[in-house]
């Protein structure tokens, strides 16, 4: 059981994507809380006003800190504990599926989306424990990422996916890309599923998934590898890749 706050002035966003599939029943069976906590309800200002321009200038306008805090402390007053504080930006650390795993061991955390131009330094330096960017780009605000890192965490939450779905052979989990997968029919459009699948062979379909993992992330993603536990079988198959590439 995890809780998110989500600290937003689109608050309607969110339930859009969380509110459905997976998510929705998880919420349901209790495995999953979320509150969506819009600031602008916390402004003191008399139009409900929850940016100003900054001091430094320049185009656009900067979250202020007051309504933030205050709609911070709707959620911790009372508590006895401080919860993870993430404030979604770009400058943050790159979110990968290892923080994702991380952070499904959390009980309570509280995700603060900016926008605009972002938020004053002040409340940052206050309420946020860790900042996360989603990648190398910018985004008009802070709620697509905070649903990618709910969307992400919750997965690895006990209980949210099936039994029977094989997580840790998800691209990512163990810095590798799960190998290509197939479904019915057997032949489409004249393109054969590989023999092996149909084989009943468990061992060889096995080290078929593996090879065909260790080939897509070395065709892919090859600064994964670096970061893979490999066996002396996965170096081997790899070697094998490398040099049919400089063969050519
Ligand atoms: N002026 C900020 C800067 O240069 O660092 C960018 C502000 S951005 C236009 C508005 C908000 O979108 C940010 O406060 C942040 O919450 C969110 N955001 C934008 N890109 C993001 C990314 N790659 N990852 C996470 N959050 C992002």
């Amino acid at each position: 059981m995890i809780r998110f706050d989500v600290l937003t002035l689109f608050p309607a966003m969110f339930e859009a994507v969380l509110g459905d599939s997976i998510i929705r029943r998880a919420r349901e069976k209790g495995l999953l809380e979320m509150h969506f906590i819009n600031i602008r309800d916390f402004s003191k200002n008399k139009h409900r006003k929850v940016d100003d321009y900054p001091y430094s200038g320049g185009g656009g306008m900067l979250m202020a800190p007051q309504p933030i805090y205050d709609a911070y402390q709707s959620i911790v007053s009372g508590l006895d504990y401080k919860p993870l504080t993430i404030y979604l930006s770009p400058q943050g650390k790159v979110f990968r599926q290892q923080t994702a795993i991380e952070l499904s061991k959390e009980r309570h955390i509280v995700l603060l989306c900016g926008h605009y131009e972002g938020v004053d330094q002040r409340i940052l330096d206050k309420i946020v424990d860790m900042e996360l960017s989603i990648g190398d780009f910018v985004l008009t605000g802070g709620e697509i990422p905070a649903m990618a890192v709910i969307d992400a965490v919750s997965r690895m939450v006990p209980g949210v996916l099936s039994e029977d779905s094989s997580y840790q052979n998800e691209s990512h989990y163990a810095h590798l890309l799960e190998h290509p997968q197939y479904t019915r029919p057997e032949e489409f459009m004249g393109a054969r599923i590989p023999d092996v699948l149909i084989s009943g062979h468990h061992a060889k379909i096995e080290a078929w998934k593996r090879q065909e993992s260790l080939r897509n992330t070395y065709s892919k993603r090859p600064d994964l590898l670096e970061q893979a536990a490999l066996s002396e079988a996965d170096i081997a198959f790899l070697n094998q890749l490398r040099n049919k590439d400089t063969e050519i």
